[in-house]
């Protein structure tokens, strides 16, 4: 006779099955019939909406002025100052920051454009509409962030442009990137969607290279539903871009002409339509006021998931800081190691939102997208180290507003999962 903790009395093979029910209505996961780790669903992501933002936007729908106006260059002020930029254009989102950057710098037809897969896909997209053909250089494995050596090998006589992606906020190791571009007379637009706090070697994003795209989109450090910031040091680029940003029309023909009386505005080329409005610079000018505390939120939220994950042997954990660099914190993700998995990783997400974790998957490798294996015949195995990770990995909760108990949640079902389906 045994005896279990709880005091049941057992034979030796009912005691087997007893521990064995036990164990299972403890750890069984939610997916697979067992009670989930929280009752209520972690949200993966949640914008930090407080009474300023929402006073700020009050204000600006009772002024009467909602489009692109005082917020508006007043947010361009306030980030190109946080940036250490020279300019700042406020614009529709990163995508348009981007696609902008390429067309202020007359990219297109015949040109080449070097870009990582582990990114987004608009990255790679804003190089196709231009009619720019993209390449792709494989990551580090280790910072996940696009590989020098690899953009050299990229490198041909149509390359014009380089747009790394600091991943997570992780900076791209810009240096090496910078020296690269240099030699091969290319443009550097950093895509920083991820990286509005990040500082790399002493510098701010933002400020190193000839172009960098920031993100406002919902789910990003700084939200403002829909929205992006274009910062540059180059005053002609700034002031081309902000016309081109707005239909392409000109102030300047209105001053030159309007001393002969009234004339509408010209276009001075085919422009976009890709401005901020006030609206979204209300939600912006309080969350870049709160944004370095936020990131200590986050910063302990991230040492935290450090601590945790780095006794899971079967798991890969973010690299730690490289030395007098500032990671962003946006996104905190895992590798799972697949040779060590019952599961692939689109189980073992599903498995986690049973748990009522919210999660996501940043990214899958841009090559493997359909329209790219369709279109340019990418495949398996053509960016082996973006893969090993872009197929493997998944990002958890992280965000201001969790509190302790949230991320101690998210710590127990991982384990529970990893407990579960390790090999
Ligand atoms: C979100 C994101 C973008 C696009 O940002 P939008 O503002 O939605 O256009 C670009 N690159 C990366 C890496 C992103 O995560």
């Amino acid at each position: 006779m045994g005896t279990l903790e709880h005091g049941n009395k057992c034979s030796n093979a009912q005691m087997f099955k007893c521990s064995n029910a036990l164990m299972n209505s403890i750890n069984l996961p939610a997916i697979e019939g067992g009670k989930p780790v929280r009752k209520d669903f972690l949200v993966f992501g949640r914008p930090m909406i407080l009474k300023e933002e929402i006073d700020e936007v009050l204000e600006t729908l009772r002024s009467g002025w909602w489009g692109t106006g005082p917020k508006t260059k007043f947010f361009e002020k306030e980030f190109a100052k946080y940036a250490h930029a020279k300019y700042a254009l406020a614009l529709s989102s990163c995508t348009a920051a981007t696609e902008l950057a390429l067309d202020i710098l007359e990219i297109g037809t015949g040109d080449e454009v070097i870009t990582t897969p582990l990114t987004f896909v608009s990255t790679a997209n804003v190089v196709l509409h231009r009619g720019a053909t993209v390449k792709f250089a494989d990551v580090d494995p280790n910072t996940w962030n696009i590989d020098p050596k690899f953009i050299g090998k990229t490198i041909t006589k149509k390359t014009k442009a380089v747009i790394p992606v600091h991943l997570h906020g992780r900076p791209a190791d810009m240096d090496a990137i910078t020296k690269i571009a240099k030699d091969h007379k290319l443009y550097v637009i950093e895509d920083a969607a991820h990286a509005a706090e990040a500082w790399y070697h002493g510098k701010k994003i933002g400020s190193i290279s000839d172009f960098t795209a920031f993100s406002f989109y919902a789910t990003k450090n700084v939200a403002t539903g829909e929205g992006g910031m274009l910062t540059t040091n180059n005053k002609q680029w700034f002031e081309t871009a902000a016309i081109r940003a707005l239909h392409g029309l000109s102030a300047d023909a209105w001053n030159r002409y309007s001393a002969y009386g009234f004339k509408p505005y010209e276009a001075v080329y085919p422009g976009y339509k890709i401005n901020m409005t006030d609206i979204q610079a209300s939600l912006g000018l309080p969350q870049l006021r709160s944004i370095e505390k936020s990131s200590k939120v986050r910063t302990r939220i991230w040492q935290e998931y450090q601590k945790a994950f780095s006794k899971i042997e079967s798991l890969i954990i973010p690299a730690t800081d490289e030395a007098n660099t500032v990671h962003a914190r946006h996104l905190y993700a895992l590798v799972l190691k697949p040779e060590m998995f019952k599961v692939d990783r689109n189980r073992f997400v599903a498995a986690l939102q049973e748990e009522g974790i919210g999660c996501g998957v940043h990214f899958i490798p841009v090559h493997l997208h359909e329209y790219y294996r369709k279109t340019f015949g990418y495949k398996l195995g053509d960016f082996p180290e973006s893969e090993k990770i872009g197929l493997n990995i998944f990002s958890l909760p992280i965000y201001p507003t969790m509190n302790k108990n949230d991320v101690s949640d998210v710590i127990n079902a991982i384990q529970k999962l990893v407990d579960y389906y390790r090999k």
